[in-house]
């Protein structure tokens, strides 16, 4: 269902109203994790202001370390939630556990995300098959492209074609950065499937200052979109301060991302 070649023009998911894989490319930002009220708040603003157009925020954190912290919970989506439409932005939170399903739709999460490291729990890629709710699904972080095809084929063989693929880094060699964005992924996916393919250079780097240069060679390979994250106060992140744009940051680069695509 999610190859070329039994779908050969490319397709375009929406979220409420917004064409993914459309002509327009679209950026998605906002912090790893929901914090507070306030601190949603500040970020939903930021979103806003620069241009982006999905505001993404995790309720429930997929961490290395049991002992790190794990999200605010149901609480965050309800933070989330109200945050993303006081900005009339779409939401987009991350579902890491097949008993929360439920919960994701009660608060109307616009876009799921399936994590890199969840990209093969094949329970989860089957219960968001049987919803017709756009899904961000994430590239494992060791996966080669034909099992994260594959794992989109789960979700499409449920009846849910709303999948919008992402590349977040893959595990190298490499130590000084956290995983090696995979440039060449961009257009082999661009090739093998009809479906959007957005990229998530943060994730990828783990350092803020690497991700402006990230987030323009996505577009430049053939992006659809970008997934960023953000934080009013990076220094006090509860989650991945480290990678995240502060507001000046954020700022400077919708400038430039928008002198690089036609429409943003
Ligand atoms: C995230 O987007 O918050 C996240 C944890 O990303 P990844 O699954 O790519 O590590």
């Amino acid at each position: 269902i999610v190859s070329r070649e039994v779908h050969p023009a490319d397709s375009v998911v929406q979220v409420r109203g917004l064409s993914i894989g459309g002509p327009a490319i679209h950026v998605i930002a906002g912090p790893a994790a929901v914090e507070t009220p306030e601190q949603m708040a500040l970020s939903a603003q930021m979103v806003r202001q620069h241009g982006g157009k999905l505001l993404r925020g995790g309720a429930f954190k997929p961490r290395t370390s049991p002992y790190a912290f794990q999200g605010v919970g149901v609480e965050g989506l309800e933070i989330l939630q109200q945050e993303a439409r006081r900005q009339g932005l779409p939401m987009v939170s991350e579902l890491l556990d097949v008993r929360l399903l439920d919960t994701f739709l009660e608060y109307d999460v616009d876009v799921i995300e399936i994590g890199a490291r969840n990209m093969q729990n094949v329970g989860l890629l089957k219960e968001v098959g049987r919803i017709n709710k756009p899904v961000i699904l994430k590239r494992g972080p060791s996966s080669s492209l034909s099992e994260w095809l594959m794992a989109a084929e789960y979700i499409a063989a449920g009846g849910n074609h709303n999948i919008i693929f992402c590349e977040r880094g893959v595990r190298s060699f490499e130590t000084s950065y956290r995983n090696m964005l995979d440039l060449s992924a961009i257009a082999v996916m661009k090739r093998e499937t009809h479906l959007p393919v957005i990229v998530d250079p943060s994730h990828a780097a783990g350092k803020a200052w690497m991700v402006p240069a990230l987030a323009k060679a996505a577009l430049a390979a053939g992006a659809d979109g970008l997934m960023l994250d953000i934080h009013p106060d990076p220094a006090n992140a509860w989650c991945d301060g480290e990678q995240a744009l502060n507001p000046g940051e954020f700022a400077l680069l919708m400038q430039q991302l928008s002198a690089l695509a036609t429409t943003l």
